[in-house]
């Protein structure tokens, strides 16, 4: 399975301790961690179905995904949902069945369906309906899993995601990640900074204020640039360095909304 190339075995060190804010989905997905229990079968709770994560880039869907994985000691399967489509005829569709019985095989596991958005967000008429087919044999065993194969599925925007998808009973929730706040921010760049530099002891609070619309995936980028300064000249980190960085940095919603202006 390993060598599959539609399904692929990903390796994971991160853990829900390396995830900042997102409490909800954290304290959500140690609930039903607790629902694969065998006390939690006999009191009669379904084995969960999976989660859809809809955010924009950097704000950790992949890294929640592969933290589940390793704090649930389950494997990581991620599907490439574009490898699933074939110009043969009827192959998509054979290639579909196929990977959802590897993955069963597996189980229990994480199935990992990553930018399933653009999978599936296309134009159904352009292909002949294939997307449409595969769509809806995936959602099929969605609905009907009793597997303990839980879906883990990203995207970064829920408007381009086909409405079967987001119907009840395909995931058990869906989960919006948005841009971290200040709360949140702290938590993650804290969470970079002891990584690396686990004796940091300046304060955060102005580098805080200046982050207003960077992503987790920004503010980590921050800290690697803050170190680049130090280091080059041969000192330990200080909250200069960080307040440089991060005046260098324009994060992603700052181009997006001057594209939009
Ligand atoms: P994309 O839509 O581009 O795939 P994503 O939402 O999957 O983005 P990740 O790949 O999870 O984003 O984030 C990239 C990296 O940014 C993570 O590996 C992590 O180091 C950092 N990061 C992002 N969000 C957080 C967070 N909430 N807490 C801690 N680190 C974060």
């Amino acid at each position: 399975i390993a060598r599959s190339e539609i399904l692929e075995f990903c390796e994971s060190k991160s853990s829900q301790n390396d995830i900042g804010g997102l409490k909800l989905l954290k304290t959500w997905l140690k609930q039903r961690y607790r629902a694969f229990s065998k006390e939690a079968q006999e009191y009669g709770l379904p084995i969960p179905k999976g989660v859809l994560l809809v955010g924009p880039q950097g704000t950790g869907k992949s890294l929640t995904a592969k933290s589940i994985s390793e704090s649930w000691s389950m494997p990581l399967l991620r599907l490439d949902v574009g490898r699933l489509f074939s110009s043969l005829v009827g192959s998509s569709e054979a290639r579909t069945r196929e990977t959802i019985s590897r993955a069963e095989a597996m189980s229990p596991c994480i199935l990992w369906i990553d930018e399933i958005d653009k999978g599936f967000g296309g134009d159904a008429r352009s292909d002949g309906g294939t997307s449409q087919r595969v769509l809806a044999s995936l959602l099929t065993w969605m609905a009907e899993k009793e597997s303990a194969v839980f879906v883990i599925a990203t995207a970064n925007a829920i408007d381009k995601l086909p409405a079967e998808l987001l119907r009840k009973g395909r995931f058990d929730e869906i989960f919006f990640l948005d841009l971290p706040n200040s709360e949140e921010r702290l938590s993650i760049l804290d969470l970079h900074l002891k990584k690396r530099r686990p004796s940091y002891s300046f304060p955060l609070s102005t580098i805080i204020d200046r982050t207003d619309g960077y992503s987790g995936a920004e503010l980590e980028q921050a800290v690697i640039e803050g170190m680049h300064f130090s280091f080059s000249e041969n000192r330990e980190l200080m909250e200069k360095d960080l307040i440089k960085a991060v005046s260098e940095l324009v994060p992603l919603s700052r181009t997006a909304k001057e594209q939009i202006d």
